[in-house]
């Protein structure tokens, strides 16, 4: 057996997939083994989300430099950890929670954890000479997820204001396998380039990839994208289904309480606002909407949970931050019937496996997520697959950062052969 403990800690800055500075994190074990990650970043970022440490030095990239995150890894996180054991994932994240000793690790920073705690999987599972989606469930069975693919991309992802809502994704549900369905995806999204350039439309992309298109109304958003899954062959509902993140804490005003949606030129309550939806859901093929609501507006959340989620799975990002007390939260309301699990928003994988296991007790929805700020890094994919997470959104079917996600699936698909199972149908049944 190779020796686990863990010999050295390195951080450093690099860039993301806007240009700006992002945390990596290298980890080195006794018997030679190394693991290294690198942690995404949002832009329509939860206000319970973990903190992001930025230097706030106006000479460095306008001030969101991490070289205060890098330092906390070189002279804090690495010597604290060393001697530890890699495989022991829990001790380790266990570990970093005491050192920065915050609630929302403000203290090293998510971001310099955050790296160590991923990069700590990879170097366990290098040592034990297995994929880390392996590692991460050493008896499992593994099923790949069902892509959320985000195809048409608005609100603060494209600045130029698109769509009012962030996020317009198809789901091909009814492929065979995960191969599949991600061919369907990005056929799909060749058949939305060309109706868009019939109709004289830019094509020009937002920040996950999806095509940006300045339209009229949100309706337009959801037509053309069904005109586009019908244009590459499939069938609309029955193969492929649409998924929604107008992510509301963006269109919401606290002083107000109401939502602002430019293009339908008016103000919602949010009662209004789940009426909305409610004629959004019997209008059009939807399986999924994440964050219809604003993050701390909780009792609608429930009023709405009561009288939709029996139809449609309604999505905690904002909402839950992926942070175990706000899922915990949430089961007892009733507010959402599935969780979005982005790694940055808590700062540890541990956590974000207590958080994937509330919500599993519960028969909750599971949706690896990516952020729209991302890397080359595809470890996503193997979070999704080794945590048992039955969906994933990691945007378009274009642009390296999001495709190296989906790329991982299709070689983890490949590595597991005839026992790879594709969730299909069934991730949206709870
Ligand atoms: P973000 O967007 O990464 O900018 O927060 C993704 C999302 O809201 O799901
Ligand atoms: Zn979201």
């Amino acid at each position: 057996m190779m020796d686990t403990h863990i010999r050295e800690v390195f951080g450093r800055e690099l860039l993301d997939s806007r240009g700006r500075p992002t945390v990596e994190a290298d980890v080195l074990l006794a018997g030679g083994a190394r693991g290294r990650a690198m942690v995404p970043s949002g832009a329509s970022t939860g206000a319970h989300e973990a903190l992001e440490l930025r230097d706030g030095d106006p000479k460095r990239y306008q001030g969101k430099g991490t070289l205060q995150a890098v330092a906390n890894i070189l002279e804090k996180i690495g010597p604290a950890l060393r001697g530890l054991d890699a495989a022991d994932q829990a001790g380790v994240d266990g570990r970093l929670i005491e050192l920065d000793g915050t609630p929302s690790k403000s203290s090293l920073g998510a971001n310099a954890i955050l790296a160590v705690s991923l990069a700590n999987v990879r170097a366990s599972a290098d040592a034990h000479r297995v994929s880390v989606f392996r590692e991460l469930a050493p008896t499992g069975t593994f099923t790949l997820p069902v892509p959320l693919l985000n195809i048409l991309n608005g609100g603060v992802h494209a600045h130029w204001e698109s769509t009012d809502f962030q996020e317009f994704m198809v789901v091909p549900l009814g492929a065979e396998s995960f191969r599949e369905a991600l061919r369907w995806g990005a056929e799909i999204y060749q058949a939305l380039r060309e109706i868009l350039q019939e109709l004289g439309l830019p094509t020009l992309v937002g920040d996950e990839g999806g095509f940006a298109p300045s339209l009229a109304t949100n309706r337009e958003a959801v037509e053309l994208i069904l005109r586009a899954i019908e244009r590459s062959g499939h069938r609309i509902g029955e193969e492929v289904g649409v998924a929604l993140d107008p992510a509301a804490s963006e269109l919401y005003d606290e002083a107000k309480e109401t939502y602002r949606l430019r293009r339908e030129g008016r103000e919602y309550s949010s009662q209004e606002l789940i009426a909305f939806w409610d004629d959004w859901i019997g209008r059009y093929p939807i399986l999924s909407i994440e964050d219809g609501l604003a993050q701390d507006d909780w009792a609608n959340w429930v009023r709405w949970n009561q009288a939709m989620g029996e139809r449609v799975q309604l999505v905690g990002d904002d909402l839950l931050v992926t942070n175990p007390n706000r899922v915990r939260r949430a089961m007892e309301l009733g507010a959402c019937n599935a969780l979005l699990v982005k790694v940055n928003q808590i700062g540890t994988l541990s956590e974000t496996r207590q958080a994937i296991d509330l919500a599993r007790s519960s028969r909750w929805g599971l949706i690896a997520s990516h952020r729209s700020g991302e890397t080359e890094d595809s470890l996503l994919a193997d979070l999704a697959v080794g945590l048992g997470m039955s969906q994933i959104k990691a945007g378009a079917p274009a642009r390296s950062e999001r495709v190296a996600k989906y790329n991982r699936l299709l070689r983890i698909e490949e590595e597991l052969g005839a026992d790879a199972k594709f969730a299909g149908g069934g991730a949206f049944r709870r």
